[in-house]
């Protein structure tokens, strides 16, 4: 990377997680901010909702077997960006809606990790934006997740069984949500632009999928040129940032 510049600041955060419905959702999203976060010394932790099962094109594969293989390319992905903790929920892909049960269960890892940056997906459909970031899981965990940032993670006074388990409440600082070119928050990933594309070729089962295959690279070399020239920076991901 002889042209890489480092000039984009990027605020310090010592806690970061990022809740997402699928494997491969971190890394598509935010994975040049993730690398740049850890590297500026934040512990990042993915919370992926469910078990990617549906993430394949052929019905006859065993469900385990596609749960199996999406696992180890999350982990793998993880690593190359410098994640430290993975949380598999194991929900079923799919099926999932923002329900009480998920938001419980997103509070429990906020509280547990206690980070003060939470990234996740937008919690409701955007009609100017590609129908593949509007997918249903997305939805159910963006706003499952919002909740739980607010008002549940800081309430005592919510779900009381975690805190007889001894998950005490935690406020979340600040929300970034990736927001394909429309963001108002660009963070420059110039730096990071090399591993977060390393990352998505580990997510093997879902960018060489045989019968599609898909140029991901160049797709995503262009969005991110694309939304740097907004900022002057070589390469950059999109946010909107919410501040709790
Ligand atoms: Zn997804």
């Amino acid at each position: 990377m002889a042209n890489a510049r480092a000039n984009g600041r990027i605020p310090k955060f010592q806690r970061v997680m990022v809740v997402s419905a699928h494997p491969d959702d971190p890394d598509f999203g935010a994975g040049g901010a993730i690398a740049r976060l850890a590297d500026g010394g934040a512990e990042v932790t993915y919370v992926i909702v469910t078990d990617g099962r549906q993430g394949g094109e052929d019905p006859r594969q065993k469900d385990a077997e596609l749960i199996a293989v999406r696992k180890k390319e999350q982990r793998a992905a993880a690593k190359v960006l410098g994640v430290k903790n993975i949380e598999f929920l194991g929900y079923k892909d799919g099926h999932l809606a923002p329900d009480l049960k998920l938001r419980r269960d997103i509070v429990r890892e906020i509280r547990k990790y206690k980070p003060e940056l939470v990234i996740t997906h937008i919690p409701g459909r955007v009609l100017d934006a590609p129908m593949g970031g509007s997918h249903p899981d997305h939805l159910a965990v963006g706003e499952a997740t919002m909740a739980a940032v607010y008002p549940d993670s800081r309430n005592p006074r919510a779900f009381r069984s975690l805190l007889r388990q001894g998950y005490e409440p935690h406020e979340v600082k600040e929300v970034w949500i990736p927001f394909w070119t429309m963001g108002d928050y660009l963070v420059d990933i110039t730096p990071t632009l090399d591993r977060k594309i390393a990352a998505l070729r580990k997510h093997k089962s879902q960018v060489a999928k045989p019968g599609r295959e898909w140029d991901f690279e160049k797709f995503m070399r262009k969005r991110h040129r694309d939304v740097g020239k907004k900022a002057g920076y070589q390469y950059a991901e999109s946010f909107k940032r919410i501040t709790v």
